[in-house]
């Protein structure tokens, strides 16, 4: 029996994390849920953002699908996801784009994996309020945490027989943190011989991505960097409702999807569960159940190549309980 931790979240999160665990219950796995709650909602009801309760849930079940979290922008508390990610040190985000189905999307035969560092660089939050008129941000980079990334990137191309790992950076210009980033990579890609290393500018490779994102196999690149990319590269498939990932470490692994709460669809039973699911399917690969991981996306893929099927996000009117059902139907026919 596994146990899983559950996160609801904010806005859409609801929806999406009813809707998944529907579709994964279909797999008739032995998988017990536990769901705990945590967010803004949470505060608003309760006073407290991460309670206690969520916080032993994930440390006695260790593995954890989440909804997203809202977080106030430009002001308030920092990052529950954040806070999380630090917390255990889930340093590995582990983001796979692919079409899907026949989704209309600006090119085909997009594959590739982003692995975005995901415990420093700016995002530590350390800032300092020098004046009303004057604000800072240290930007961390370490060679250990770097270390880490970098030989999960290429431990993965070696596994998937991948040819290239794409690093990104911006050292010509932060010479010494970017700098250690890619000078880091360069050492560990010597451990890899037969997978070659490119490198590129984060500038150049916004543009290169846009012009011609099937040359990309894997993109390996820090915390901030590997944000944007991420959302850039979910643009160029059909959008931030088909965008799964995995924050990995070493004892524990948080599943969610890319994309944010979504408060402008929030309730209105309109939000795609397709991302979550597919971060669901990384789930049940993490825990070895890649049977029932390979039914759950082929069911997905399947029920994509229907325009009927498609939620607003996509230009469809399904609902997200109407597309659970299909998937659910889709899955019994494998
Ligand atoms: P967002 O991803 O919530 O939404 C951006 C746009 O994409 C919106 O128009 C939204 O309707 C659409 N969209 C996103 N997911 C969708 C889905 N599954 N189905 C259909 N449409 C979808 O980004 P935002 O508006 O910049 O952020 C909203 C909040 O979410 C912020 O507080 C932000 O901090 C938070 N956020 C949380 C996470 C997380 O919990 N991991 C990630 C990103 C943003």
């Amino acid at each position: 029996m596994y146990k899983i931790t559950v996160i609801p979240g904010d806005g859409i999160g609801e929806e999406v994390t009813q809707s998944v665990i529907q579709m994964v219950d279909s797999l008739n796995l032995p998988i017990e849920w536990e769901i705990v709650s945590a967010g803004l909602n949470t505060y608003n009801n309760t006073g407290e953002l991460l309670p206690e309760s969520a916080l032993n849930s994930i440390e006695t079940n260790k593995i954890v699908l989440k909804g997203p979290i809202t977080t106030p922008i430009g002001y308030g508390f920092k990052s529950i996801n954040v806070t999380l990610r630090t917390k255990y040190n889930l340093y590995a985000n582990i983001r796979p784009v692919k079409n899907l189905g026949v989704i209309d999307s600006k090119y085909k035969n997009i594959d590739l994996v982003i692995f975005r560092e995901n415990t420093e660089d700016l995002y530590a939050g350390i800032e300092e309020k020098i004046s009303d008129n004057e604000c800072h941000s240290l930007k961390i980079i370490t060679k250990s945490a770097t270390l880490k990334i970098a030989h999960e990137a290429f431990k993965y191309a070696q596994s998937m027989n991948k040819t290239k790992v794409t690093v990104v950076t911006k050292a010509n210009i932060m010479k010494l943190t970017d700098g250690l980033f890619l000078n880091t990579v360069r050492e560990v890609a010597l451990d890899y011989p037969n997978i070659e290393l490119e490198e590129l500018l984060i500038d150049n490779m916004c543009m290169q991505l846009v012009l011609n994102p099937s040359r990309y196999q894997i993109i390996l690149t820090s915390n901030l960097y590997g944000d944007i990319l991420s959302d850039l590269c979910a643009g160029l498939i059909g959008g931030l409702g088909l965008v799964p990932s995995a924050n990995i470490g070493k004892d524990i692994a948080l599943f969610e999807a890319v994309h944010g709460s979504a408060l402008d669809i929030a309730g209105a039973n309109k939000a795609n569960p397709t991302a979550l699911a597919l971060s669901a399917a990384m789930m049940l690969d993490y825990i070895g159940e890649n049977l029932a991981a390979k039914k759950l996306k082929n069911a997905l893929n399947e029920v994509l190549c229907y325009e009927d099927n498609f939620t607003y996000d996509l230009g469809g009117n399904l609902s997200t309980s109407d597309f659970t059902q299909k998937v659910i139907e889709t899955i019994q026919t494998l």
